[in-house]
């Protein structure tokens, strides 16, 4: 962990936030390269869960929430944490992450602490003008049920997507980017016929999985945890976390659970009409009907299987699969970030032998925009005027193809495609360049 850290910081993939003037525990900056990454792994979620079926609709809602929204959701009331003090340090955790030195201390009996942030909105500040910063992404998914339908015309079944910023004020947030205060989610909330969702929850468990394969995740490094007793959520009748091998240990990575119809339920008007299956708190505020009409025009309310990603923690897993520390011929090391292609910051950087040599840096520029006009994803010129330095940055940081132009660029028209991983150094027409790229990346993920 602690190398991959000093990599972040070192290459400019992720910052502690907020650092000139102390830092702000438990956030973290994402960087020029953690900027592309993160985005680079989000949009693979939204091309997989969006584009890549004909069942799920994209969403991006306000992360300003009303408080009826989380009163409804049960969040007001049990989205807590067990906090214990330590009489000897006076430190807070949480009861289940008491650090080893306080073990044998004193400690107070555990309270509970409500994570979410709370915040006004407008210029009085009361108790009506009180509203949260969402903890997770879904809740909105749900509020929003019957404007995607109708503007949709969508029946069962079907999903609906978002990714965005969520925000817990975690007792001990730790471990990097695993436990922070400000996230992101990736969720996908997908509605079915109540007595489908069995079948539809392992579907979504194996689609999931496959996904992380995808990402780079080996097979045997994800575990499949169901989710019993205490630790089951009050609103799910089955949850699948998908534990991964973090540095820090095995961990949840995302967790896709059977809510069945406790949120629509919860959130509806005219519960006593629905025939709601989960036990919800009676919602005298609610002006809307979530509920779909089947053929013979019955109001049903859909169960939901949730997958539910961290943004943040897919980037700390995918990042600590392609560390990769390799021993050359010579007894020496590299680093190198084998990342999966699509997620690459920089899909190629085109290299001028010599930094100061017009011709060189002009034809590297001409390359770079060449390859750049398809969008792939970030093109970048590397004028450090070092060929063994430049490929090491790139090494470091993932890049998969470097593009050499030397003085045979000019002289007969070839340049030289190094391949990150072995190595390899084509030698190809300046003219084939652009067809290169594009079969290379033609198979991206
Ligand atoms: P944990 O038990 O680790 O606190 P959780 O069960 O509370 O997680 P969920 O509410 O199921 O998490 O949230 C879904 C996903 O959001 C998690 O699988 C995780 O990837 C991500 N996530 C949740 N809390 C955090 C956090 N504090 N920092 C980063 N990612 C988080």
């Amino acid at each position: 962990m602690d190398e991959l850290v000093a990599l972040c910081k070192r290459r400019g993939f992720i910052f502690q936030s907020n650092e000139i003037y102390g830092g702000l525990q438990g956030l973290y900056d994402y960087g020029p390269l953690g900027v592309e990454l993160k985005n680079n792994l989000k949009n693979s979620w939204w091309k997989a869960t969006v584009y890549n079926r004909d069942d799920v609709e994209g969403l991006d809602t306000s992360i300003l929430t009303h408080p009826d929204v989380l009163k409804y959701s049960g969040h007001q009331e049990t989205f807590t944490d067990p906090l214990v003090d330590c009489k000897s340090c006076g430190l807070r955790f949480r009861q289940d992450q008491i650090p080893d030195q306080c073990k044998g201390e004193e400690l107070t009996d555990p309270r509970e602490f409500n994570l979410m942030f709370e915040t006004n909105v407008g210029p009085v500040i009361n108790e009506s003008s009180t509203a949260y910063l969402r903890p997770e992404t879904a809740q909105q998914i749900y509020i929003n049920f019957k404007n995607v339908v109708d503007s949709t015309s969508r029946s069962l079944p079907f999903g609906i997507a978002q990714i965005g910023k969520s925000f817990r004020n975690e007792i001990t947030p730790r471990n990097f980017i695993f436990r922070v205060r400000e996230f992101e989610q990736m969720e996908l909330e997908f509605f079915v016929l109540p007595g489908d969702d069995d079948e539809w929850h392992k579907k979504w468990v194996d689609n999931r999985v496959e996904w992380w394969i995808k990402q780079g995740i080996p097979k045997e490094k994800l575990q499949l945890l169901n989710v019993t007793g205490e630790d089951l959520a009050h609103y799910s009748k089955a949850t699948i976390d998908i534990m991964y091998q973090f540095p820090h240990g095995l961990e949840e990575l995302e967790g896709i659970a059977n809510r069945t119809d406790f949120d629509l339920g919860s959130h509806t008007k005219n519960q006593k009409d629905l025939n709601i299956s989960a036990s919800v708190m009676k919602n005298s505020d609610s002006n809307t009907r979530l509920a779909i009409q089947n053929e013979k025009n019955e109001w049903i309310v859909p169960y939901v299987i949730e997958p539910s990603a961290g943004v943040d923690r897919g980037v700390l897993a995918v990042l600590n699969e392609a560390f990769t520390l390799e021993r050359l011929d010579d007894s020496k090391h590299r680093v190198v970030l084998k990342l999966e292609k699509h997620l690459s910051p920089i899909k190629a950087a085109t290299i001028p032998l010599k930094r100061n040599n017009d011709n060189l840096v002009q034809l590297a520029h001409k390359i770079k925009s060449s390859l750049q006009k398809y969008q792939i994803g970030r093109v970048v010129v590397e004028n450090t005027g070092n060929i063994g330095k430049s490929y090491r940055k790139h090494d470091e940081i993932g890049t998969p193809l470097c593009i050499t132009i030397d003085f045979d660029s000019l002289d007969k028209n070839t340049v030289t495609i190094r391949d990150r991983d072995s190595m390899n150094q084509d030698i190809i027409p300046l003219d084939n360049v652009e067809k290169y790229f594009l079969d290379y990346y033609s198979d991206a993920k």
